[in-house]
């Protein structure tokens, strides 16, 4: 009988945080839900909280955070509600917490996801925006703390899961010659590049194969989710960048590839629900239930594949740019890329202008080297300032 491992979900009221605490619901025996955090969606963590009876609850907003404690009081519910960013690290750190699941969306996950890192705990990260920022701190800390790392993003866990067992970063001696990361493409894979200008909010949510929060979605329309991957790949398995080949395959039934110097190809396949990477990651080095229908091949039918177009989706050009160009790049084409998904979802700028806004605020801030959090830290605060001048002054 193995010992009941206590999870903190940094992010449990998005869509990754549900997954997981599906995931959780089939296994009391394995999980237990220590604490469970948000934004400010009081509705469904008070929903949670009376579901899952966590040790901590944590909005980061404190009106919420009161709202919270005053309904769990009248429920008899025994959470304790904390609030504020310094709240999200405890929750993530705390000795009692086996695994944490950094699942909040964007840069505002990195500080709990490094609080995790620095106390040594299971690392399930799904919030990629950690490791674009800060890659080579975030990868040291994790080794200096004896934290385990495993990937969520269901690229990178289909990665870790064909790679060899002893795989150390070593490609040479692994015989890894490439890994091949796949993309659905998106939900504009074939609308003509002429009319993308037009395309709504809407239209860039709608994404073909996955249900995700609205940030990943637009990133998957722009293909910049795939140059997001690319630099979190480049990371996690100590992959070059012309090692890493992004490869369209509309169905998404695998989820990525590794390539070896005899010519084979492992890959691994599943129907596209992230509670399969979720449970993989959650359980390991069991395999559990994941409540994911079993593959259906003949449903399945067809496994196509494309080349990318970086004409059409510039963001993938500019992250594989950023990746190569190192030091504080990826991060200030993270904190812009945030700024123009939340100004194209609020109809402040079209489409097409996201990629045109990062590419400036790569240029206007220039390379700079980068050492320790407090430096990506303020990279994200110099590159958001300046990719919203740029909206204000060509908008
Ligand atoms: P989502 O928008 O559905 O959920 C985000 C969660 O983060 C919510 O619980 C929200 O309350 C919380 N949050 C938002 N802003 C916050 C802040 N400032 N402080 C604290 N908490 C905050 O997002 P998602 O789709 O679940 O994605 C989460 C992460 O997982 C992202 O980094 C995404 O790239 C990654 N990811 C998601 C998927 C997917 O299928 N959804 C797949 C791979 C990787
Ligand atoms: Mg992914």
């Amino acid at each position: 009988m193995t010992t009941i491992r206590q999870i903190t979900i940094l992010g449990s009221t998005g869509s990754i945080g549900e997954s997981t605490l599906d995931v959780i619901s089939r296994h009391p025996d394995r999980f237990q839900a220590f604490a469970l955090t948000a934004n400010n969606n009081f509705d469904k963590m008070l929903a949670q909280c009376l579901r899952f009876q966590p040790r901590y609850a944590v909005m980061l907003d404190p009106d919420s955070a009161e709202k919270l404690t005053l309904s769990l009081r009248s429920n008899g519910s025994h959470t304790e509600v904390l609030s504020g960013i310094e709240a999200l690290e405890h929750v993530a750190s705390h000795p009692e917490v086996n695994a944490v699941m950094a699942a909040i969306v964007g840069a505002a996950g990195i500080r709990p996801t490094f609080a995790a890192a620095h106390s040594g705990k299971l690392v399930l990260l799904a919030n990629k925006e950690t490791l674009v920022m800060a890659g080579r701190i975030f990868m040291d800390l994790i080794k200096q703390h004896h934290a385990t790392l495993l990937p969520i993003d269901s690229e990178h866990n289909a990665i870790y899961q064909s790679l060899p067992s002893h795989f150390n970063g070593d490609f040479a001696t692994a015989g890894v010659s490439r890994i091949i990361l796949t993309a659905s493409g998106g939900p504009f894979r074939c609308t003509p590049i002429d009319t993308l200008k037009q395309v709504t909010p809407e239209q860039a949510c709608a994404h073909p194969n996955w249900d995700m929060g609205q940030k990943i979605s637009i990133d998957s329309a722009t293909m910049m989710n795939k140059g997001l991957e690319v630099i979190e790949a480049h990371w996690l398995f100590n992959a070059s960048p012309d090692k890493i080949q992004v490869v369209i395959h509309p169905q998404s039934v695998i989820h990525s590839m590794v390539a070896y110097a005899d010519g084979s190809v492992i890959a691994q396949l599943g129907n596209p629900d992230m509670r399969t990477p979720i449970a993989h990651a959650m359980g390991y080095p069991d395999r559990i239930d994941s409540g994911v229908d079993a593959l259906d091949l003949f449903k399945v039918a067809h496994l196509d594949f494309e080349q990318p177009d970086f004409d059409k989706f510039p963001c993938l050009r500019l992250a594989y740019q950023a990746l190569s160009a190192g030091d504080n790049m990826p991060a200030v084409l993270n904190a812009a890329n945030e700024i123009a998904v939340d100004a194209f979802l609020k109809r402040r700028m079209a489409f097409t202008d996201i990629p045109r806004m990062i590419e400036h605020t790569l240029q206007a801030i220039g390379q700079e080297t980068i050492s320790t959090l407090d430096d990506v830290l303020k990279t994200d605060a110099q590159a958001r300032v300046i990719a919203s001048e740029w909206l204000l002054q060509n908008i």
